[in-house]
């Protein structure tokens, strides 16, 4: 550990590479930790991304491996192993890890966030397929065609409001008999014609052949059980933000998520959050690499004063 970066990067999903392309530039002496043997987050497992710019259509995996070989052609060293805190002491931060500990002047945490599984037979299957866990990323495939919305929080209400605008007819399943998203988000939801709300229902089972073509719903007061004809599954029972190893280190917000603004700046100098696993209104692969190079200024900002 006799190294002191300037920079310890946690995570190299889109935050993480877009941050480590930034450093490079700034030629900060940088390093990329990653739990994972591929970078690119949850972009790798995206079959399609058709909403980042100049790229339509792109094959999620090919655009992961575009980020990660931007920055190594640039310079930037990446480390294999899971982080598990970051000890700071006299404005030194210890990035303590599986396998080892790297010494840092800044660390920006850019673990990301994990999309709640239904846990349901099928899902799995037909994930990239027909099931989706982000509305605002794959709602544009299903423009005319039936879709499922599984949940009743703020997020779910959105998504079957915005897939509303685009589909023939949304179902908003929940399994409860009222939802718990906000009253104005209700309103608007039930002031639209092709939603359909099936309440205390539960999918049991998501089918199809190549992409899914049925939902099997059970009603859980009644037991009566009913197939559903979908095109798409949309999943928005919860997002759960990768900060559990930072708990105590920098102040979250009530649902875990890294108190930060865009600028990345957390409740201690020198520790820094982008992308998902910060405090922020949309979630998506050019907010997190916008996050990136913020973060990026804000550090060099904080290495210069
Ligand atoms: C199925 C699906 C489809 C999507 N489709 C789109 C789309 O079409 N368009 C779009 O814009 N967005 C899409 N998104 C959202 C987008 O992928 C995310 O907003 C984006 O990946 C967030 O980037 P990030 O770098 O903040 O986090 P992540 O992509 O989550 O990356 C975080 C990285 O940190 C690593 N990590 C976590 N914890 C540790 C640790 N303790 N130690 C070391 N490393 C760690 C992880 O392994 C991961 O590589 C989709 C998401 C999903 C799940």
């Amino acid at each position: 550990m006799s190294e002191v970066y300037d920079l310890v990067i946690i995570g190299s999903g889109p935050a993480g590479l877009a941050a480590a392309i930034y450093a490079e530039r700034a030629k900060l002496k940088a390093v990329t930790i990653e739990k994972n043997v591929m970078s690119g987050g949850q972009v790798v497992n995206t079959y399609e991304v058709d909403n980042y710019p100049g790229l339509p259509g792109m094959n999620g995996f090919d655009l992961a491996m575009k980020f990660r070989e931007h920055a190594q052609q640039l310079g930037a060293g990446f480390q294999e192993d899971t982080v598990q805190t970051i000890l700071s002491k006299d404005g030194l931060h210890q990035v303590v890890c599986e396998n080892g500990t790297y010494e840092g002047k800044t660390v920006l945490i850019a673990t990301g966030a994990t999309h709640r599984k239904l846990g349901a037979p099928g899902e799995e299957q037909f994930s990239g397929m027909g099931v989706s866990y982000c509305a605002t990323c794959d709602g544009a495939f299903f423009r005319n065609k039936v879709t499922a919305v599984i949940g009743g929080g703020d997020v779910a209400v959105e998504d079957a409001i915005f897939l509303a605008r685009l589909c023939k007819k949304v179902y908003l399943i929940h399994r409860r008999d009222e939802l718990r998203a906000a009253k104005s988000l209700q309103e608007k939801l039930f002031a639209m014609e092709n939603v359909e709300v099936l309440w205390d229902s539960v999918v049991e089972e998501i089918k199809g052949e190549n992409n899914v073509n049925s939902i099997s719903v059970k009603n859980v007061k009644t037991k009566e059980q009913k197939d559903v004809s979908v095109d798409g599954v949309f999943v928005a029972v919860g997002i759960l933000p990768n900060s559990d190893e930072f708990k105590g280190v920098v102040e979250l917000d009530p649902q875990g998520y890294i108190k930060a603004g865009e600028e990345g700046i957390t409740s201690v100098p020198g520790i820094f959050a982008a992308g998902d696993v910060r405090t922020k209104a949309l979630r998506q692969i050019v907010t997190a690499v916008s996050d990136g190079a913020n973060a990026i200024t804000s550090i060099e900002k904080y290495l210069n004063h």
